[in-house]
């Protein structure tokens, strides 16, 4: 399977990376010129087309939640970033050229409440998913990071090992995540 991860930040993609050791996916980067919601949202139909036309089976496009409202099934959010990134993939597939693939392009949107951040605490501590979800994003980053302020990718490579691990145990990890593990294994 190619997946192509379009995320927010250097430290989203070592997270989504582990896709590749996990399930064996092929995984690519559509990496951003600089960083951030405002450009996810900018770029998102470029990356759908790119994945496409790329000839990818699954497009997964990441943003954080950080303090918008949380996603929930069938409201009408504004602010809502999953309804933002869904709204603008579904606006972009029907304007796909049919150029004779054998399956059409998969996507699934990773807006982690509040941070990605939450994933590595979930794999690295024992915590409930729901709980560290829940919990400050600032809060969770420092329980990561502390007060470093570089080296968050090379410290999150060594989490990535033990996120996977807690998901190879089959157990639950928080709710979007779960979404995007569920996409890469269909
Ligand atoms: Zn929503």
């Amino acid at each position: 399977m190619r997946v192509l991860v379009a995320a927010e930040g250097p430290v989203d993609e070592v997270v989504l990376g582990m896709l590749r050791q996990r399930v064996g996916a092929e995984v690519t980067y559509k990496t951003f010129q600089s960083r951030g919601i405002d450009q996810v949202l900018r770029l998102a139909t470029d990356v759908v087309r790119a994945a496409h036309f790329g000839g990818f089976d699954l497009l997964v496009i990441h943003a954080d939640a950080d303090d918008s409202p949380p996603h929930q099934p069938a409201h009408v959010e504004a602010r809502c970033r999953v309804c933002r990134l869904e709204a603008c993939v579904a606006t972009a597939m029907p304007t796909l050229r049919d150029i004779g693939r054998a399956s059409p392009l998969r996507t699934v949107v990773a807006v982690p409440c509040q941070s990605t951040d939450a994933w590595l605490l979930w794999g690295r501590d024992d915590g409930a998913p729901t709980a560290v979800e829940q919990r400050h994003r600032h809060d969770v980053k420092r329980a990561l990071f502390g007060e470093r302020k570089s080296g968050h990718e090379a410290a999150a490579l060594g989490w990535v090992g033990q996120l996977r691990d807690r998901l190879d145990r089959g157990e639950m990890p928080p709710e979007a995540l779960q979404r995007v593990v569920l996409a890469v294994r269909r």
